[in-house]
């Protein structure tokens, strides 16, 4: 058995190794995806002067009466040549003319006819107002860096640079299994000791939210024929991640590590010292250039969603270089009873109260509970040596 720590290490490794493929798609379609290359400005940004308020543009002196010559508003550039004692009507975001360098905000002078003055209570400074070209960045600098995730600040930027195709790193692919013979499918009512199988769904959908590609290969009995067939299967698709759900423990039928070995899994480790979740399995498929990490997860749902959250989630985010800020220190409502060395994520709820963050944990923490788990909104990461945290401590979330 292997600490948190060590196997997220062990994942990590084998995630850096995978290939991250490329591809070409349209701006909008690039929307949640990863940049895969440095995006360089082909303009300046801004790409010209111009002027960050409604107001007058002039030639800065110590003048503070003008005479109007003329307006320009954004789009519409006219060629005015100004001496010191002109001033040009200008809109915000319009071109600077030739000779300006300062604009007078529109609320700071009083206008009579063609004649401009500067209030008595206002001032001026040279070069006030104005958004001066290349400001925002240069042209030829990077405007977008590579692992950038897109979104709609970044969008903008991208769109700003002329870029119509955007290179993207290619999602990775997963394919999900799920085990078990009480599984049923969920438009059938459960009897006797059956229950709907649920953790394809879960699974499924946390993959979603990342933003990556996701086959669903149903779920199969606990049959090592039958399971042999299907891994088999998936071990020949065109996927990165293998994730089976069940049959990882110390079960007659947890047949899963056995299937694994014998279809060439290399087993990385099984069992990491975490509650809930303890019983997954980590191996690695290779065939000539393909690779396929490879998840055997216990069959509880809050179980293989925790395993997901603490272990694929973070792996996947690293292999991106995604430094997602999802921790958020909070101060513990309600002791909460550790009485092992093993990591433990309990469910918890975060809100905020008195700007400060509080975390509450009313729930029996069993890994059979689904329900419990969709309440909840952070896990609650306390260490392998810490014991019964007290109410009152800080204590790590993290936001599911
Ligand atoms: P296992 O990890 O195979 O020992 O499964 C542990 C328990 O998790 C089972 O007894 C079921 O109650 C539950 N379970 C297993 N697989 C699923 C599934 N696909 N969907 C929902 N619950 C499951
Ligand atoms: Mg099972």
């Amino acid at each position: 058995m292997v600490n948190y720590n060590e196997a997220l290490e062990i994942i990590k490794r084998e995630f850096e190794k995978l290939t991250l493929n490329t591809e070409e798609v349209d701006l909008l379609e690039s929307f949640n995806r990863i940049l895969a290359e440095d995006v360089i400005a082909d303009v300046d940004l801004p790409p010209f002067d111009n002027s960050a308020v409604d107001g007058y543009a002039i030639k800065f002196s110590d003048r503070t009466q003008w005479n109007i010559i003329g307006e320009i508003s954004a789009g519409n550039f006219s060629s005015f040549t100004l001496t010191e004692n002109d001033a040009v009507l200008i809109t915000t975001g319009s071109k600077l003319p030739m000779n300006t360098d300062t604009i007078i905000p529109i609320e700071d002078v009083e206008v009579n006819g063609n004649d401009l003055s500067l209030k008595q209570s206002s001032f001026f400074k040279r070069g006030m107002n104005v958004r001066t070209q290349g400001n925002d960045l240069k042209k030829n600098e990077i405007a977008v860096h590579r692992f950038t995730k897109i979104d709609a600040k970044t969008i903008a930027v991208l769109a700003s640079c002329g870029k119509e195709k955007v290179k993207v790193y290619s999602k990775l692919k997963a394919a999900i299994l799920a085990t078990g013979d009480e599984l049923v499918p969920i438009n059938e009512k459960p009897e006797g000791d059956k229950l709907r199988v649920s953790n394809i769904f879960s699974l499924h959908a946390a993959i979603r939210e990342m933003n990556q590609a996701v086959i669903n290969l149903g779920f199969v009995k606990d049959d090592k024929e039958i399971i042999t067939q299907k891994i088999k299967t998936a071990l020949e698709m065109n996927i990165d991640l293998l994730i089976t759900t069940g049959g990882v423990s110390v079960g007659k039928y947890d047949l899963l590590k056995e299937v694994f070995e014998k279809q060439g899994v290399k087993k990385k480790f099984w069992k990491v010292n975490i509650k809930p979740g303890k019983p997954i399995y980590f191996g690695v498929y290779e065939k000539s250039e393909r690779r396929i990490l490879v998840f055997g997860l216990p069959g509880n749902p809050v179980s293989s969603l925790v395993n997901f959250y603490v272990f694929i989630k973070p792996a996947i985010e690293f292999l991106f270089r995604q430094n997602e800020i999802n921790t958020i220190t909070a101060i513990l409502q309600k002791d909460l009873k550790k009485k092992d060395g093993k990591r433990h994520f309990s469910r918890g709820i975060l809100f905020e109260e008195n700007g400060e963050w509080k975390v509450t944990s009313e729930f029996s923490q069993s890994s059979g509970n689904l329900v419990e788990m969709s309440r909840a909104n952070c896990l609650i990461e306390i260490d392998e040596e810490k014991l019964n945290p007290k109410k009152g401590e800080r204590v790590k979330c993290i936001l599911i």
